[in-house]
């Protein structure tokens, strides 16, 4: 059997810059509270409750005097502003990507377009996307289903930094055909890219792809879907104590790449496990 990894593949720059802020802060302080989990790896995220690390689920679970911590995906400015009115400090570990998201929907807003956020709405990063928004907001998933009343109006148009591009790209070509005006901001980001380009031209070319990363992590998700669109046996898999032997036979060549949230550690674990096999 032989392995093959991904060129690039694993924790994305923001992560990456994120995680290195959270653990500059656990050195210094006790305890930091975060809104939501840091980072879509369960397994990470353990790691780093270990050091000190509280995650909660709203400003009025962080006690007054705190330090606490803004997730690469961002949070709405509402939260921001109730973190920075209770805590003695405020690490901000968003993702430069996002804030631009941010930025744009917060322009296309001002500038009188109804937002339509590409992504799903149910993702931190699109929620804290909408609080930026001051007026009206679409979100449009996967299907791609463009809501009756939005035919006809000004659209302001961008995209969760993990989206596919394809889907964002067939998007805005179905909005050319029922608006008069849009205005397109493509916001998602080039390590999304790279990563999914990497995983397309590596599953072409093995017997198995293996995926790792949090079930909850968006991008590891596309990169599964990507796998799968290829044509190759796909396997996404958190930690490296979920593979099985069974599906390993009659595969020679297998590939693994990591969604943008995966830690080294996972990688280098799971590597392992397979040359032991
Ligand atoms: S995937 Fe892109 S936007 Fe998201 S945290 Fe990583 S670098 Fe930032």
């Amino acid at each position: 059997m032989k392995i093959h990894i991904a060129d690039p593949t694993g924790l994305c720059f923001g992560v990456r810059r994120a995680i290195s802020k959270l653990e500059e802060e656990l050195a210094r302080s006790e305890q930091v509270y975060s809104l939501g989990s840091p980072i879509h790896n369960p397994q990470e995220t353990e790691r780093l409750s270990r050091m000190g690390l509280v995650v909660v689920e709203s400003a009025e679970d962080v006690p007054d005097g705190s330090v606490s911590f803004i997730r690469a995906h961002g949070i709405t400015p509402v939260q921001a502003e109730a973190l920075k009115k209770k805590c003695l400090k405020v690490v901000d570990g968003t993702c430069p990507f996002v804030k631009k998201a941010q930025k744009s929907a917060k322009d296309l807003s001002s500038e009188g377009y109804i937002v339509v956020i590409s992504g799903d709405r149910a993702h931190p990063e699109v929620r804290g996307i909408m609080g930026y928004v001051d007026g009206e907001v679409a979100v449009i998933s996967s299907d791609g289903v463009i809501p009756d009343n939005l035919k006809g109006r000004r659209c302001g148009i961008l995209s969760q930094t993990t989206q596919k591009v394809a889907a964002f790209a067939a998007l805005v070509s179905s909005f050319v055909k029922i608006c008069t005006e849009i205005k397109v901001y493509n916001t998602i980001c080039k390590a999304t890219l790279a990563r999914q380009d990497s995983v397309c031209r590596l599953a072409s070319k093995v017997d198995g792809m293996i995926i790792l990363g949090g079930r909850n992590s968006a991008n590891t998700k596309k990169l599964a879907e990507i796998s799968r669109d290829v044509g190759v046996s796909t396997l996404w898999i958190e930690h490296a104590g979920e593979i099985n032997r069974g599906w390993l036979q009659n595969k020679y060549d297998i590939g693994i790449a990591a969604g943008g949230s995966t830690p080294d550690w996972l990688i280098k674990d799971l590597i392992q496990k397979l040359n032991m096999m």
